[in-house]
């Protein structure tokens, strides 16, 4: 294993933006992790766990501490039989690689969640969801390396915490685990998810096949959400999370929403949420559109008008600085304006808790 010294961090970055990581080291498998884990201990160092690099914002003054990126490789089928097949997918696989072999398989489940940039890895981490399908309906364990204890582990799905957008590695535990692969159960026979609307209007009563699927989901994010290999100049998906709120807050939301926009907006947000078991969900890019913030710009930052919750790096040489200004002064607005604290998505690396107190969110 080698570690390396001063490596600017922008180029492993969706992003493409950021300062560089005092160490950096690439790591295949836990002898790797274990030496990488040495390392920082005897150098009392910090560790950051690199994927593909599509959820984060380095701060302009890099990270000093160790970075570990991933990049172990692998598919393999462990089991299979005339409706379903076990899979094992490596964390430094390609996701959208991945789905496409599945699709091309015809193995049924993760067709909705295709062109979602970055590792595989990640997917657990956040429990990514998209077109009414989520990872932890799919996923059966994940296979990681346990940092305290330094073993190997195979945690159950109900072990992973899975909610909305989260996971034991994002909130609890985060920081813990290294996830080395993710096992999943797809189908052979076909499984349609095409209740949402982007999907309904596509296929008006046809029934598509799973290639089909795949295609449509592509179109429709490409319209909406700059795949970052495409957008050459960056950006990190969705920066703002949608909300869900329960029935109180959102008869509170709609109060506002009354007094600070009238009831036309009032009606036009009711018929864009969608109420599931007492949660109403808000689409956050509806609320930046009403607050009048999407064609703002910050340096070389700016929000992507097509689906606001993205942030993009719109000169190509924009600075984090730019892109948390933009963020806080969107949280800062719906929070003024509508009472609501927005979530931000991306991991932020490098930045003081200083930095960091007007979004609401601590590191
Ligand atoms: P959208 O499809 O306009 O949906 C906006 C909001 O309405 C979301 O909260 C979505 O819930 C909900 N919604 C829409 N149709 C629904 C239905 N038929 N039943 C139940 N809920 C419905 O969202 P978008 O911003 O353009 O994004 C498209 C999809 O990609 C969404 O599913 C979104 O969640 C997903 N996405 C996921 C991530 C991530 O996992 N990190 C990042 C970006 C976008 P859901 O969020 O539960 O789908």
């Amino acid at each position: 294993m080698n570690i390396s010294n001063n490596i600017l961090l922008a180029p492993y970055t969706t992003f493409k933006i950021g300062g560089p990581a005092k160490f950096f080291s690439e790591v295949k498998d836990q002898f790797d992790a274990l030496s990488a884990y040495d390392f920082a201990r005897k150098e009392s160092l910090p560790v950051f766990v690199l994927g593909g690099g599509s959820n984060l914002l380095v701060s302009d003054k890099g990270f000093i501490g160790l970075v570990v990126k991933i990049v172990n490789r692998g598919i393999e089928v462990l089991s299979e039989n005339n409706d379903e097949v076990k899979v094992r997918v490596a964390s430094g696989e390609n996701w959208d690689e991945f789905v496409n072999f599945c699709v091309k398989n015809n193995w049924w489940g993760l067709e909705n969640l295709s062109h979602i940039p970055g590792s595989s890895g990640a997917i657990a981490v956040q429990n990514v969801g998209a077109y009414g399908q989520e990872s932890k309906n799919l996923i059966e364990s994940v296979t990681v390396f346990d940092t305290q204890t330094r073993q190997i582990l195979s945690l159950k799905n109900s072990e992973c915490g899975f909610s909305y957008r989260s996971s034991i590695f994002n909130t609890t535990l985060k920081g813990r685990y290294i996830i080395f692969d993710i096992v999943f159960v797809l189908s052979k026979q076909p499984k349609r998810i095409l209740n949402y609307r982007d999907l309904q209007e596509k296929f008006s009563g046809k029934i598509p096949d799973i290639e089909e699927i795949r295609k449509a989901v592509i179109e429709i994010r490409n319209k909406k959400f700059p795949f970052p290999t495409e957008a050459k100049k960056g950006n990190a998906g969705s920066f703002f999370k949608n909300l869900q709120l329960a029935e109180n807050e959102f008869l509170k939301l709609c109060e506002r929403v009354e007094t600070e926009f009238g009831l036309e907006t009032l009606q036009k947000l009711k018929t864009k949420v969608f109420a599931e078991e007492e949660v109403y969900k808000i689409p956050t890019a509806f609320l930046l559109e009403i607050c009048g913030m999407k064609s703002m710009e910050i340096g070389g930052a700016a929000i992507n008008q097509n689906q606001p919750l993205v942030i993009i790096n719109k000169t190509g040489d924009a600075t984090a600085s730019d892109v948390l200004e933009l963020a806080k002064t969107v949280v800062q607005t719906l929070r003024n304006r509508l009472g609501l604290n927005v979530q931000i998505e991306p991991e932020l690396l490098g930045f003081s808790k200083e930095e960091l107190i007007d979004l609401g969110r601590m590191i």
